[in-house]
């Protein structure tokens, strides 16, 4: 443990996706990236989700999307700088992304924090746009099905089960 670490740990989720490049290889590498992070331990991976690309310029590729669990020593600010620096060494370049929601290599959200929220100009917590999306939600809820979303108190299969026609979800990969 580093000095100046906390002693104790939070259950963290995160949301990988990818539609530019070697999908497969991006999210395998990022999650290899993740397990490696100091002061993180990479408990649970989901399966690889095909789905459409939401929002953002027309004619993108689809997404491969996961989702992971870590415990974490990590401060919140500090594991959205670490997976942000995560996305750079797999190739994002963010001043490259010109449109909102354009394609990437790698995009890795933080979706949950224990059961904490946090409201701040770089980092929200839940993900802001989690209970909308079931590209997110489908892997989320093969992880924490019963995890309740602390803003609307709902579990997230239920907020999975709640979204009427999913349709951005194509298939869960057979791997
Ligand atoms: P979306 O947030 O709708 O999924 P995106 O992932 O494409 O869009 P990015 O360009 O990757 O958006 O990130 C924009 C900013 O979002 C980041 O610089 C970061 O400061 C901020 N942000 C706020 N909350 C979170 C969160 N929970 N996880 C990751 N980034 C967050
Ligand atoms: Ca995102
Ligand atoms: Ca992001």
């Amino acid at each position: 443990m580093s000095p100046g670490r906390r002693m104790e740990t939070e259950q963290v989720f995160l949301g990988l996706g990818s539609n530019l490049g070697n999908r497969l290889d991006n999210l395998g590498q990022a999650l290899a990236k993740i397990a490696a992070l100091p002061d993180c331990r990479l408990l649970r991976t989901s399966g690889f989700y095909e789905t459409r690309p939401i929002g953002g310029p027309p004619g993108q590729e689809n997404y491969l999307n996961a989702a992971c669990q870590i415990r974490t020593r990590l401060f919140p600010p500090e594991l959205l700088a670490a997976t942000q620096r995560t996305e750079r060494e797999l190739g994002r370049r963010r001043e490259e992304e010109p449109e909102r929601w354009g394609p990437r290599r790698i995009d890795i959200d933080i979706l949950l924090w224990g059961d904490s929220t946090l409201d701040r100009p770089e980092l929200i917590v839940p993900h802001p746009r989690l209970t909308e999306r079931a590209f997110v939600l489908a892997p989320l809820a093969e992880l924490a099905p019963d995890a309740t979303h602390p803003a609307t108190g709902l579990r997230i299969r239920e907020l999975l089960e709640r979204m009427a026609e999913p349709h951005e979800v194509i298939c869960r990969l057979p791997l």
